[in-house]
């Protein structure tokens, strides 16, 4: 059995799943905002009960906000700010009493889309989650790309490429930068892109809803948003090529963005036909915690006593 915790800002979730993705028990708890220890105690509780419950055993992933660093295995770049700085991964495995693997919430969603998803059976997937921020992550073989500085798949945090006109500098981002892919492609970036061309606060979604029913002014701000997916898209598939792009994330239910993003991809990308598909997630707001799950897959058994972690 395979154990998977989604540790959110907001919520913590458990789920446990067979060796086929069958899911097994799922559970949900309010996260302790601004409380280390009390999220340590939280998080060993679900697991406790998702074991009690099911009467077994299980190897246990987390999916968390931020990252661990390499450099002194503590958690950063968390949201979650309670959690920066704190030794998460060694205070886990210690009160569990077993190795306990950890990635980023991204790439978490990236792992679930290609083990079992959207992206099953493709080699090379980059997931993408759009929503309130912008996140991705680089799955290879059903492996996560970690990276020297445990960032990689960071894609947010570049400079939109191609920036012009207004794009440049650009806004300023939470990451101390200006002009971030995510200052573009984010939900809240959206909105403010619709406000700025005239039009009224409205959510993704309404923008979105908008669009589809003629509005000129909701259409013209998806397409500059599709436009802007595009070029951003084109400097990850230069670098990694991959198969399929997964999107997650509250912005992923615009269907439009399939079928217009790659047309309008072709050409930033050199390369006479471009084979990688873009693709709606199929697990949705599950994938976190799944992905979380299948951090720990058949073949590891072997490496379990050798304490892999960090995924
Ligand atoms: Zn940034």
């Amino acid at each position: 059995m395979r154990i998977g915790i989604d540790l959110g800002g907001t919520k913590i979730e458990g789920i446990a799943i067979d060796d086929q993705g069958g899911e097994r028990l799922r559970r949900r708890i309010a996260a302790p905002r601004g409380d280390y220890a009390n999220t340590l105690t939280a998080v060993c509780g679900l697991v406790r009960d998702i074991e009690q419950t099911t009467g077994a055993t299980g190897t246990v992933g987390v999916g968390i906000p931020g990252t661990i660093s390499p450099a002194t295995g503590f958690i950063k770049n968390s949201n979650s700010t309670w959690l920066n700085g704190r030794p998460l991964a060694e205070d886990l495995s210690r009160r569990l009493d077993r190795p306990v693997r950890f990635a980023n919430d991204a790439n978490c969603f990236a792992l679930s889309e290609a083990t079992d998803g959207a992206a099953a059976g493709a080699d090379v997937v980059f997931g993408v989650i759009v929503g309130t921020g912008t996140g991705g992550g680089v799955v290879i073989h059903r492996r996560v790309l970690v990276g020297a500085n445990a960032i990689g798949g960071e894609w947010g945090h570049n400079p939109l490429p191609a920036a012009r006109g207004g794009e440049s500098p650009g806004p300023p981002c939470y990451c101390g930068r200006s002009g971030c892919i995510e200052t573009f492609l984010s939900g809240p970036a959206l909105a403010r892109d619709y406000v700025q061309s005239g039009g009224t606060s409205l959510t993704a979604q309404q923008i979105s809803e908008r669009a589809a029913a003629g509005d000129a002014l909701a259409d013209a701000t998806l397409a500059r948003y599709e436009e802007r997916m595009a070029r951003a898209l084109a400097s990850v598939i230069h670098l990694l090529d991959p198969d399929v792009v997964v999107l997650g994330g509250g912005l992923s239910n615009i269907e439009r963005l399939y079928e217009r993003v790659p047309k309008l991809w072709g050409p930033h990308i050199f390369s006479d036909h471009v084979a990688t598909r873009l693709v709606r997630a199929m697990h949705g707001d599950s994938s976190g915690v799944r992905g979380a799950a299948w951090l720990w897959e058949p073949h590891d058994d072997q490496r379990r006593n050798r304490g892999t972690r960090g995924a």
